[in-house]
Order: structure tokens, then sequence, then C-alpha cells
């Protein structure tokens, strides 16, 4: 069964760990605006560098920009998305509403994943990724087993993001209350929301998930 859901939720919630597993166990496909954007800013191309100023300090950066990278995604077919870090405005929303109808595909859920403020910064504040095999580290709940080398690729190309530090952070959270979290009243008007607590473990928020899929 092919199925089309967003994850929705302030920065740190899980939103990629939880998109990483549900790629895992159902071979969907994620589509990560902020993977895409930093892919960009890499690429060196003038879109890159226009947006990576925008991403540091926090804010978020056009909606027209966002929609085109989900749009060639969406181009390329597939059997299911995850839809990770979009849509984040109400203008998204339904542009990605339009984008499915065109393509015959339709939204079957919307997870909303709920963390306090406090537990937020903690966790933002202490994450890290590898940057060859993408598997997302923290300081103090999920350090490495050998400093400096993933668990996972035995990679040492550990990173943190830019815009992980108290500041930016402060503007993230800003921007997801006054532009994202009425998305949170948009979906549940529309049937498609359903929520999980994002500080229950890992697998429990894994188990959550699936359940609020089945149901
Ligand atoms: P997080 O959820 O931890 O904040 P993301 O990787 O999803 O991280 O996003 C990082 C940054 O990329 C955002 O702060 C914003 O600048 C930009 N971005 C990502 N997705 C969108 C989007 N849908 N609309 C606008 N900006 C976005
Ligand atoms: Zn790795």
């Amino acid at each position: 069964m092919t199925i089309n859901i967003i994850l929705l939720g302030p920065p740190g919630a899980g939103k990629g760990t939880q998109a990483r597993r549900l790629v895992e166990e159902r071979g969907l496909v994620q589509l990560s605006t902020g993977d895409m954007l930093r892919a960009a800013r890499s690429s060196g191309t003038e879109m890159g560098q226009r947006v990576a100023e925008v991403m540091d300090r926090g804010q978020l950066v056009t909606d027209e920009i966002v929609i085109g990278l989900i749009r060639e995604q969406l181009a390329k077919g597939g059997n299911g998305f995850i839809f990770d870090g979009f849509p984040r405005t109400l203008a998204q929303a339904d542009a990605l509403g339009d984008l499915l109808a065109d393509t015959g595909m339709s939204l079957d859920a919307v997870i909303e994943m709920q963390v306090d403020d406090e537990a937020l910064v903690r966790r933002i504040t202490g994450r890290f990724t590898c940057g060859n095999c993408g598997e997302v580290y923290h300081d103090e709940t999920k350090p490495t087993a050998q400093a400096g080398v993933c668990d996972v690729c035995g990679s040492t190309d550990l990173k943190r993001r830019a815009d992980d530090n108290e500041d930016s952070l402060k503007t993230r959270l800003l921007e997801y209350y006054k532009k994202t979290s009425p998305l949170i009243g948009y979906y549940y008007a529309k049937d498609k929301l359903a929520q999980v607590d994002g500080l229950a473990p890992m697998d429990q928020v894994g188990a959550d998930i699936a359940g609020a899929l089945e149901a």
C-alpha cells in the first residue's frame, strides 16, 4: 500500500530520525526540504548561496524555492513519500495539495510530533550528524562509541549544522510558531492530523507513528 505522509513539528522534534525509519521499514521516499536546501548550498549554485544566509539565520527560505524543489522531486515519481520539513507555511500546504492532486496522489496523514521548547534547545545544541550516511548523534544522549568516528559507516566526517546554535534556534522556533504551527489546525480541519509524543523513546515514537498510520 502506498502512503504519503507529512511529519510536522518544531526544529529538533525528531522528524528526520523518524523519516529515516519509515524509509527503511516501508520503502517510502523521504523528501526533506532542509536536506535539499543544504545540498543546494554546498553545490555552490546561485540559488544555494542565496538560501545559505537565510538558513544560517534560522529564517524560512521563500515558498517559491521550496515548492519548486518539491515539484521536481514529485515529478520523478515514487511509491509513497514522507514530507519532512515541508510544508512549513499555509501557502506551501496549499501548493502541496495541488501538486499531489495534479499527479493523482493524495495525502494520507499528517503526524504532529509534540516536544516542549526546553527539550528542543537541549536536543539541538548537542546535535551532530555523519556527513556520509546521515546518522544523527548527540553529545550527551547519543555519542559515537569511538570519538570522531561514525558507528554506522566508520566515516570521520562528523559535522554540526551552522544553524544549530542558540541564536539561530530562537529564530527557528519563532518561525515555527508564527508560520508553521497554523498547519496543525489546517490539517486537523481536513481530518488528517495525528499527534504523537516526540519526547518518548525513539522506538516508542516509531511505534506510535505506526499506530497512527494504521488508524
Ligand atoms: P529543522 O527542522 O531542524 O529546523 P530543516 O533541516 O528541516 O531543520 O530546515 C533547516 C532550514 O532550512 C530551515 O530553518 C529553513 O531555513 C530551511 N527550510 C527547510 N525547509 C523549508 C521550508 N519548507 N520552507 C522554508 N524554509 C525551509
Ligand atoms: Zn556514517
